[in-house]
């Protein structure tokens, strides 16, 4: 029988997603599970990674059974997961020793702090690329060894294992045969040295972390295991981060193409190809993929509050009832907003980096009305957006000529168009916005040898184009104006 079908597990942080796609490209079955969020304390999150298990493998089982195909057609598996996440196990039993602590977590701010004040910034930005922060891998299971009764002891005995959630999910799927990671899982744990491809010794020592627990480190498109299911072998064929995966689901196979995710948060990501590009603006370097013996690096930024703002919008001033109607409203405004809405509501990141800025809007008059309210929130996506890209492109020295784009804002054609206004750049929106998704199950395909880079090229089919529309003069205004409003927010409190 013909193998043409590739599953992609899309382990994601509120739900696992699998996904089934044919040798076109075509999605044609999902089964999607959301799973508890446990708070058991202000700042803290966690997952249990048994149940990110079971509500994967259910997923899996169910598309299988409510679809036309057979196991024996499936070619192999592709995982893309939340980025970060870290779990803890013993190898023996294969139970968790704690929870999974999830990206979001904060409770390493004061480990965090500790290393800052210790030194370690200038060492972990050159070897990690990325800026200390309790959001990577690297002091959670710092925390779990150090907070779990005897969990370190248990550790350097090499009882223990580590690994993001892609590995979690290798790990089990292939019966506790393969612990092994890909290079973007890697290069967010802040212990992988990104250049020499290595884990870092300094910081496993600094951390007290034994190398024993550390997964295996492999290419993003790679056959690194068979899942067998109802005795049919599928190998695992294709391993990256959910972020990089978009970038590759959209095919920004070369140096100096960029994608933009407009989620709840906004992140865009530029593949700076084979060299490793530092930033003076607290973006992030980090890997994008690696593919037979080659490393792909990328400069990630992102923009914390994006879609959410429109949540706001939503739920807390209720001006609209769903995020989809903030387009019709913002249709109704002829010529320029005069109202500016900043919406820093937890401080602004890059390239700002300003925690106490708080949220603010500018330019009300006795004439404003929701509208423009809402259409200014639209707007205060794409500024945000071109921020990041500004800074993107000087730490790079590419200039981009167009932006692609994917994620659930992403389907807003006036936020889109006034994103290629703002940016003098065509932005580009798939057909398919599932890139994440695609992205894992090409990685998957290229191993297997179901696709090459340029099939994947010839397959994305792109569903609109905006161009811009306005001269340099308005957008510069424009632009200027928004600049103004970003500075009187800042070091609101105290
Ligand atoms: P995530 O993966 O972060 O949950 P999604 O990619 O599913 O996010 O996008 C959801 C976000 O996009 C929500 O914050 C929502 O407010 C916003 N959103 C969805 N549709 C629209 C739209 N048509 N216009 C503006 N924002 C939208």
């Amino acid at each position: 029988m013909e193998k043409k079908y590739i599953i992609a597990l899309d382990q994601g942080t509120t739900s696992s997603r699998t996904v089934i796609i044919d040798n076109k490209g075509e999605i044609i079955g999902m089964k999607q599970k959301e799973f508890t969020q446990i708070f058991p304390e202000s700042g803290w999150v966690e997952h249990d990674p048994m149940e990110i298990l079971k509500t994967q493998l259910d997923t899996f089982k169910e598309v299988i059974n409510q679809s036309n195909i057979e196991v024996s057609q499936v070619a192999g598996i592709g995982i893309t997961n939340q980025r970060e996440t870290a779990v803890v196990w013993n190898r023996h039993t294969g139970k968790p020793v704690y929870n999974a602590i999830v990206w979001q977590d904060k409770r390493t701010a004061a480990t965090c702090n500790k290393l800052k004040e210790d030194g370690f910034t200038e060492y972990i930005k050159t070897t990690t690329g990325l800026v200390i922060d309790s959001y990577f891998s690297a002091t959670k299971v710092h925390w779990i060894l150090n907070h779990v009764k005897g969990a370190q002891e248990e550790a350097e005995k090499g009882n223990l294992l580590f690994g993001t959630v892609d590995t979690w999910l290798l790990w089990n799927l292939t019966e506790g045969k393969i612990h092994a990671t890909d290079y973007s899982n890697a290069s967010r744990t802040m212990l992988y040295d990104i250049k020499n491809l290595k884990w870092d010794d300094k910081l496993l020592t600094e951390l007290r972390i034994p190398k024993s627990m550390l997964p295996e480190v492999k290419p993003s498109s790679f056959i690194y295991g068979n899942y067998k299911y109802n005795g049919v072998e599928l190998p695992i064929a294709g391993i990256a981060g959910d972020q990089q995966a978009a970038l590759f689901g959209q095919a920004c196979f070369a140096k100096g193409e960029a994608k933009n995710t407009y989620g709840t948060g906004c992140f865009m990501l530029l593949n700076t190809g084979e060299d490793l590009e530092y930033s003076d603006n607290g973006l992030l370097t980090t890997i994008a993929w690696g593919i037979n013996d080659k490393i792909h690096y990328a400069l990630e930024g992102s923009v914390f509050v994006a879609g959410s703002a429109i949540q706001w919008l939503r739920d807390g001033l209720k001006l609209i009832e769903s995020a989809s109607e903030s387009e019709a409203y913002a249709n109704k405004i002829e010529g320029e907003n005069p109202v500016y809405v900043v919406p820093a509501f937890a401080g602004l990141g890059a390239p700002y980096w300003d925690m106490n800025a708080r949220g603010a809007v500018f330019g009300l008059t006795r004439d404003t009305g929701k509208e423009h309210l809402i259409k200014a929130t639209l707007d205060s996506l794409a500024y945000r957006v071109k921020d990041v890209l500004l800074v993107m492109q000087k730490d790079s020295k590419t200039q981009l000529t167009s932006l692609k784009v994917d994620g659930g804002a992403s389907a807003n054609n006036t936020l889109m168009q006034f994103q290629a206004d703002l940016l003098n750049v065509v932005v580009e929106r798939p057909e398919i916005i599932e890139t994440t998704v695609m992205g894992a199950a090409y990685l998957a395909g290229i191993s297997l040898g179901i696709w090459s880079l340029k099939d994947i090229e010839n397959n994305r089919k792109l569903s609109s184009e905006f161009h811009s529309s306005i001269s340099e003069e308005k957008r510069d205004r424009l632009y200027n104006k928004w600049l103004k409003a970003v500075e009187r927010t800042k070091d609101w409190i105290d």
